[in-house]
């Protein structure tokens, strides 16, 4: 096995902006730095957020940036078995249920709690149906986030934020690894192709790593590899939330690709390159890269 895989793992939701370039750099960077391999996947596991063509907009835009994935991108849409394969596992090992809420159930129930918090417009699950539907319909499958009485606390260490920690139990709640809707849910699909395609390092934005803790419960669970994680800086829409296209993103301008390279790595607080080709920025940027990240 190779000693670093890395990936960049876009949802076709549309081009890739100035914000995702930064993930894509910083990944690509990271590989190289590593003398490691750089893999890219389409994240189209939730087909209702994609937007057709997209992902070949995203594969023609990375390229202009010299970023080009070491091996044919992995499509989540063909993986439906091997998700399906882990749901089993973790079924079989009791370790998942049927839960009948509807999103304005947990509410209800949070609300008579007196707990209503919100994290990432979703709410931590009560717990409702984990001794049974109560009658109601099946409606998603949700992962348990505690054993017995025990509450399951989650430690990592960020390359770039230092360490972290959260209780799954208390913040997250038992979580949706199959929606309701039939589809399979990014924190199981992420889990299984990291773990399918070797990657030994994260390098992706600081917006999804609150999601580290539930993706390292299940690997623990699926007994596979936790990879190191770095979460890399965000660039921020006039709303002060992260980029997007809902914010005013748009499009990376293709006409000077050293351009936007640069701007991307001026959020990864590198030196300003002087470079004529793309080719030759990405060499001294992988210099700075290694300078600063790897020991
Ligand atoms: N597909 C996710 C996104 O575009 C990224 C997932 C990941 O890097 O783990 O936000």
């Amino acid at each position: 096995m190779p000693s670093y895989i890395g990936r960049f793992a876009p949802s076709p939701t549309g081009p890739l902006h100035e914000g995702s370039l930064v993930a894509a750099l910083a990944s690509w960077l990271d590989a190289r730095a590593h003398g490691g391999r750089w893999l890219v996947r389409i994240e189209d596991v939730d087909s209702t957020r994609c937007e057709y063509g997209a992902d070949e907009i995203i594969l023609g835009q990375l390229a202009i940036c010299g970023l080009v994935s070491d091996e044919t991108p992995l499509v989540q849409s063909n993986r439906s078995a091997a998700y399906e394969d882990a749901l089993a596992r973790l079924a079989s090992a009791g370790l998942v249920y049927p839960c009948g809420c509807s999103r304005r159930e947990i509410e209800e129930v949070l609300i008579t709690l007196g707990f209503l918090q919100q994290r990432h417009e979703e709410r931590v699950y009560p717990g409702t149906c984990r001794h049974g539907l109560g009658g109601k319909p099946a409606r998603s499958i949700r992962v348990l986030t505690s054993m017995g009485d025990e509450d399951i606390s989650i430690r990592w260490n960020d390359r770039r934020l230092g360490r972290q920690r959260q209780n799954l139990t208390r913040e997250v709640g038992d979580f949706v690894l199959k929606r309701a809707d039939g589809l399979f849910a990014y924190q199981l699909a992420v889990v299984v192709d990291d773990a399918h395609q070797g990657v030994t390092h994260i390098v992706r934005g600081e917006d999804l790593a609150d999601n580290t803790p539930r993706q390292v419960h299940l690997q623990r669970l699926l007994d596979l590899p936790t990879p190191e994680y770095m979460h890399t800086p965000l660039v921020m829409g006039v709303d002060g939330q992260k980029l997007s296209k809902q914010n005013g993103a748009t499009a990376l301008d293709m006409s000077s690709p050293v351009e936007a390279l640069q701007q991307a790595a001026r959020l990864l607080q590198l030196p300003r390159i002087e470079a004529l080709s793309v080719s030759e920025w990405l060499a001294a940027a992988t210099r700075a890269w290694a300078t600063r990240w790897v020991s």
